[in-house]
């Protein structure tokens, strides 16, 4: 059945992966953004498209709409982005979560909710199961966008217990692939422009800290499959890909892949930048039938393609 599907954050990275999967499954989207970090160009294909409707709107102001589903993904991810208006941050998250959750809470529909493995801060338990309560600074340069998510968390439950509010809540780790800002300063996207460029490869701290990287089409599976789990299964469920890589191994696996001559630069280390991180995904893959599929090497290869297009 066609549904009318609102996608907040949907002129983003994951937001226009997500718009292009949920109109391949026959649905209207309705894409709101506020273009902080996203970009016409992102969703540039689907404006034609007349199942694709753009609403250019911030989600910390309340809106009125008529939709049977919502997907909240509104919020800048990358540090830097984040950082620059640390209060508008918490505020997308928090009013924004308010504002979303009335609607649904309104309108009778179900909402997901994009939190984050950030909510386990710089984690004391490795790998992180979702029973983790997290270990985040509250006072730090990160905790805008950590606090503010844990926040949304909070907000979402008890929407849920208080109102009723039919919630699916996901932790996401971190994700990369095509669309992924070339100047956002998530590891990734500097990397390989790097790579590409033929500049030094920064590494920030001794490049020891590990992260797992997922693929964007297999993180948008998951979200997809999350929305449409079983009735009464909320999450928070992590989705990622609990491959872990040290930042050292990133830069190596970059340099190959692109051919390059760059070399590896060694810059501060960020405060509260988490050393470790890695999913435990066992929930979503009994609940939800999902693992990643593609490897980093894999998953590089096409994000490279699409780099070396738009840089
Ligand atoms: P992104 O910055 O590419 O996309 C976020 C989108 O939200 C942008 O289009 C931006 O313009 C929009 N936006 C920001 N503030 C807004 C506001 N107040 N009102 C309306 N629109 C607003 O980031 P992304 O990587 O696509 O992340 C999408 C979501 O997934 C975010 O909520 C993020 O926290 C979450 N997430 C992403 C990752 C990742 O690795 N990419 C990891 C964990 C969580
Ligand atoms: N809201 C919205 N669209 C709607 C319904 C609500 O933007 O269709 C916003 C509105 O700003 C409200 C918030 O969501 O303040 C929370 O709604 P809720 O019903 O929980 O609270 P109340 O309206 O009682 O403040
Ligand atoms: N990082 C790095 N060089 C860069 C950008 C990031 O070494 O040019 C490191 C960063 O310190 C962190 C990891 O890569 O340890 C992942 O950073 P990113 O901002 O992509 O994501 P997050 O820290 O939010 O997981």
């Amino acid at each position: 059945m066609k549904k009318r599907i609102l996608v907040t954050g949907g002129a983003g990275f994951l937001g226009s992966h997500l718009s292009d999967r949920l109109l391949k499954e026959g649905n209207e989207v309705l894409c709101l953004d506020n273009f902080f970090t996203g970009s016409r160009q992102n969703i540039h294909h689907l404006l034609e498209n007349k199942n694709f409707e753009l609403i250019r709107h911030d989600i910390t102001f309340p809106t009125y709409l008529e939709v049977d589903e919502i997907y909240n993904l509104a919020c800048p991810a990358s540090p830097i982005h984040y950082q620059f208006d640390p209060v508008q941050t918490t505020k997308t998250s928090v009013i924004g979560a308010i504002n979303m959750l009335g609607l649904a809470k309104r309108l009778k529909i179900k909402i997901l909710q994009a939190s984050t493995s950030e909510v386990y801060g710089d984690p004391e338990v490795h790998p992180q199961p979702e029973t983790y309560k997290g270990n985040v600074n509250t006072i730090g340069p990160r905790a805008c966008y950590d606090e503010g998510k844990r926040c949304a968390e909070t907000l979402f439950f008890d929407y849920h217990r208080q109102h009723n509010v039919d919630i699916k809540v996901m932790r996401i780790f971190n994700t990369y692939g095509p669309r992924m800002h070339p100047n956002d300063g998530r590891v990734v996207s500097n990397f390989i422009v790097q790579a590409l460029k033929g500049e030094d490869i920064t590494i920030y701290g001794d490049g020891t800290q590990t992260r797992s990287f997922c693929y964007v089409d297999d993180l948008i599976d998951g979200m997809y499959r999350l929305m449409n789990s079983r009735s009464g299964f909320t999450g928070p469920v992590n989705i990622g890909n609990p491959k872990e890589f040290t930042m050292l191994e990133l830069a190596q696996l970059a340099i190959e892949l692109t051919n390059s001559k760059s070399k590896l630069a060694f810059r501060s280390l960020p405060q509260d930048d988490p050393l470790q991180r890695k999913p435990v995904i066992e929930m979503a893959k009994s609940e939800l039938q999902w693992e990643p599929r593609i490897a980093l090497r894999d998953g590089l290869i096409k994000t490279i393609d699409y780099f070396s297009k738009v840089i």
